[in-house]
């Protein structure tokens, strides 16, 4: 355990926690396990430390690189849609765009094996090394686009992709499973929420709200 939660914060995080958790269920989260998840994963530690102090804000706050870590709010509400629809503990699900690695470290508490790709090398390298002192196992990292998937390892139960495409990037709705299902932050400057479920060579996809995400980019950084 680093000095840094044994000063103060690490104390005080539970019951910080316990608030956000009881924000969020006012906000309408009420999947259980999701709120159990987003109550044991320690936010404080995927933020600089320079906004440990606002980890439980219900914001989106700027982390190494240029990137954000996602408001919990959104991170609930993405896990929400795929935990009400993917079989408990078995599902093996795909992340796009790992950043910090919060959302991950959820996506890993709920299903039984987490694939995330990261186009930021750097970026990575510190979430693999967070992530592994958090004891996360049941899971695999790659740096690499996202937009074309991790086709070896095809197809997913669930795939989540953290930041916004103008459309589905075709190769991963061609590695969800029958029965699978994607969320994706659709669009541009306006961006909506999306969900497409696989059924048979169909895919149906449903609106959800209107949200703000990075964007997704192309090629990767060394
Ligand atoms: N999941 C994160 C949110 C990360 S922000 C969380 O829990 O807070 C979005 C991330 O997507 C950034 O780290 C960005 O570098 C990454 N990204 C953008 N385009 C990408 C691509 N094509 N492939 C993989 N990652 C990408």
């Amino acid at each position: 355990m680093s000095s840094r939660d044994l000063q103060g914060i690490g104390m005080t995080s539970l019951r910080t926690r316990e608030r956000m958790v009881q924000r969020l269920g006012d906000l309408g989260i009420s999947n259980l396990r999701v709120l159990e998840a987003l109550l044991h994963v320690p936010r404080h530690l995927f933020v600089e430390e320079a906004f440990a102090h606002r980890a439980y804000e219900d914001a989106a706050l700027p982390i190494a690189f240029n990137q954000t870590i996602s408001q919990p709010w959104i991170v609930a509400r993405m896990t929400e849609v795929l935990v009400s629809a993917l079989p408990e503990g078995t599902a093996k699900v795909l992340e796009i765009g790992t950043g910090c690695g919060y959302q991950t470290a959820i996506l890993a508490r709920l299903f039984a094996h987490v694939y995330s790709i990261e186009r930021i090398a750097p970026l990575l390298d510190r979430t693999q090394t967070r992530l592994r002192g958090l004891g996360v196992h049941n899971l695999t990292l790659k740096c690499a686009d996202g937009s074309f998937g991790w086709s070896r390892h095809a197809p997913f139960d669930g795939i989540l992709i953290t930041a916004a495409a103008p459309a589905l990037p075709a190769a991963l709705g061609r590695q969800l499973a029958e029965g699978g299902v994607l969320v994706l932050p659709e669009g541009g400057q306006q961006q909506t929420l999306k969900v497409y479920r696989k059924r048979g060579e169909r895919l149906e996809v449903q609106e959800l709200e209107p949200v703000r995400f990075v964007p997704l980019l192309a090629g990767v950084e060394r």
